[in-house]
């Protein structure tokens, strides 16, 4: 479903990926942890192709994309690039909702914008995910009138409602007050009950992960240091590099 290959990214001298391998079957939820810096952002944003990389290629859904230095069999135009974003959302760990709209238009904007879905279908839609994630009755609110985990349950709804294949989280739950983690881990936990979609999770929160994931990814220096069976990786780490980690935020 997805395949790094021999991806590298770099930013002027400062080498964020080197030589990356990675790849993520249809439907596997994978959790990637590590330091900060160590590049976990960038492969959550290069995969969204918010990001240009300078070597290898991607693949996804068995469109590929390479960046110019690589080897792949083309450079990918904007409309190529489109069509990979299409079956990829994203949530960040700032919500990034419309100010301007209310909880619903949020929603029903870019199935309208991008989908070209009609408006009744996509209203449909968005009230079928706001009750999903337990914000029905919230419909006509505006984001300021939210709190953060309610605007984070909004934020994963918008991104369903284009019916991506793969979703991405990137430390979702890190903005938010303590009392509200609780609620945004309870949606995504939700989520990661559905077989066919593909998850790729940054997260801190290590019991979620471990509860939640088919793998995990220890990341170090913009390579992976180890990965397995959360299980295992949480109570039997090989590396001395993973075990550090560990310590460290356990
Ligand atoms: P964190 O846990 O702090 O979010 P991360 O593992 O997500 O860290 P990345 O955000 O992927 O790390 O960043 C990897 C490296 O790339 C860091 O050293 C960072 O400073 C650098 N970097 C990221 N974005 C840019 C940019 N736009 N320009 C220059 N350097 C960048
Ligand atoms: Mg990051």
């Amino acid at each position: 479903c997805i395949r790094f290959s021999n991806v590298s990214k770099r930013f002027g001298t400062l080498t964020v990926l080197d030589d990356f391998n990675f790849t993520v079957a249809p439907g596997e939820k994978v959790t990637l942890i590590g330091p900060s810096g160590s590049g976990k952002s960038t492969v959550l944003r290069i995969l969204m192709t918010l990001e240009p990389f300078q070597d290898g290629v991607l693949e996804l859904k068995g469109l590929s994309y390479h960046e110019p230095g690589g080897h792949g069999p083309f450079r990918a135009s904007e409309k190529h690039l489109r069509k990979i974003r299409g079956h990829v959302g994203m949530v960040f760990q700032s919500f990034n909702l419309f100010p301007h709209m209310t909880v619903l238009r949020n929603v029903m904007e870019a199935p309208i914008s991008v989908l070209g879905l009609k408006r009744d279908e996509a209203e449909a839609r968005a009230v079928e995910l706001l009750g999903m994630v337990g914000l029905a009755d919230k419909k006509g609110h505006f984001p300021s009138q939210l709190s953060g985990g309610q605007q984070q349950r909004v934020a994963i709804a918008r991104a369903l409602a284009m019916r991506p294949r793969v979703l991405l989280f990137d430390e979702p739950t890190s903005a938010l007050d303590p009392q509200l983690v609780g609620e945004v881990l309870g949606v995504i936990r939700t989520l990661a009950h559905e077989h066919d979609l593909t998850m790729l999770l940054v997260t801190h929160e290590m019991r979620f992960a471990r509860e939640v994931s088919d793998r995990v990814c220890f990341f170090d220096k913009g390579k992976i240091v180890e990965q397995g069976d959360p299980e295992r990786i949480f109570t039997a780490p090989e590396h001395a590099r993973t075990r550090e980690f560990l310590q460290s935020v356990l």
